[in-house]
């Protein structure tokens, strides 16, 4: 389902979409460069919010801005199947940026909703649908949702043939694994849809054993595109990087979920647009990513 008819409907709609649509089309971006990759920082001050959410306090439905009843009476809904909702993102880092929210007020989980996820992508056919943890840049981890952009905003998924042919450490039916020297992550590349869910459940069940979770941490973004699935999963060390704890200038203030880590950083702050360096993003990734030896074991 092409769903470009109801971004346009909801920003032509209401004054407030438009707006910050128009904004962030003008948003400066800088590009940070490796060799055969890149990461785009974006100037992005609405994010300031989701950079700094405290996600530790549970909030109850009365003040979910993911409730259906909490958000602005101008924010438009299209239910994709019985249980999400389809909304234009508020906050925005794409150009298309989408929430795909549970109707129901339940945590943000992907234990047993892989082939929901799966099936999504294939009725928003060539958007990435993609999803954050817990503790791995999800600014409502009390409420169960999915987001979607276009993959030629995020080089993660535009550059990723270069990817697979220059940092592959192991590859064998359609699944990579892949170390860049910043992030470590695997592939899946299929067209069944079944086969697809069977092996991001195992991946995610070995994440949960490496870690001793129940919940696993990671950012996956899943395509659907010439008949094909192309499933990317970054398993997350950790939530924050030392940087974010800094005092004074040396604090950069990224918490990455998966727009960082498929390659577009949005930065809240000024200063830290500026300042932000190779090394910098160098550090921050491989901080937050999945520890070498533990990916060996994966
Ligand atoms: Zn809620």
């Amino acid at each position: 389902m092409d769903v470009s008819f109801f971004f346009n409907y909801q920003t032509e709609y209401d004054e407030k979409f438009r707006n910050t649509f128009n904004g962030l089309k003008n948003s400066q971006l800088r590009d940070i460069n490796f060799d055969g990759f890149k990461y785009v920082l974006q100037l992005n001050p609405m994010r300031i919010k989701s950079s700094t959410a405290d996600i530790t306090k549970p909030l109850d439905s009365s003040k979910c801005f993911l409730c259906k009843e909490n958000m602005p009476q101008t924010q438009l809904g299209l239910d994709l199947n019985t249980k999400f909702t389809l909304f234009v993102n508020p906050f925005p880092i794409f150009q298309k940026h989408f929430t795909i929210v549970s109707r129901q007020h339940v945590n943000q989980t992907i234990i047993g909703n892989t082939m929901i996820m799966l099936e999504l992508a294939k009725v928003l056919e060539n958007l990435v649908v993609f999803y954050n943890s817990p503790k791995a840049g999800a600014s409502a981890p009390f409420h169960c949702h999915f987001q979607a952009g276009g993959e030629d905003e995020m080089p993660l998924f535009y550059q990723i043939e270069n990817l697979k042919k220059l940092y592959t450490e192991k590859s064998e039916n359609g699944i990579f694994k892949i170390n860049d020297g910043t992030r470590r992550f695997l592939v899946v590349e299929t067209k069944d849809i079944f086969k697809a869910d069977e092996i991001l459940r195992k991946i995610l069940d070995g994440v949960n054993e490496i870690y001793s979770t129940q919940e696993p941490e990671a950012n996956i973004g899943i395509i659907f595109k010439n008949g094909f699935f192309r499933v990317i999963v970054l398993p997350r060390e950790k939530h924050r990087p030392k940087e974010y704890s800094l005092e004074g200038d040396n604090r950069i203030l990224v918490s990455p979920g998966f727009a960082d880590m498929a390659g577009i950083v949005p930065c809240s702050l000024p200063s830290d647009y500026q300042k932000i360096t190779k090394e910098n993003i160098q550090s921050i990734m491989s901080q937050v990513s999945i520890e070498e030896e533990k990916f060996s074991r994966l």
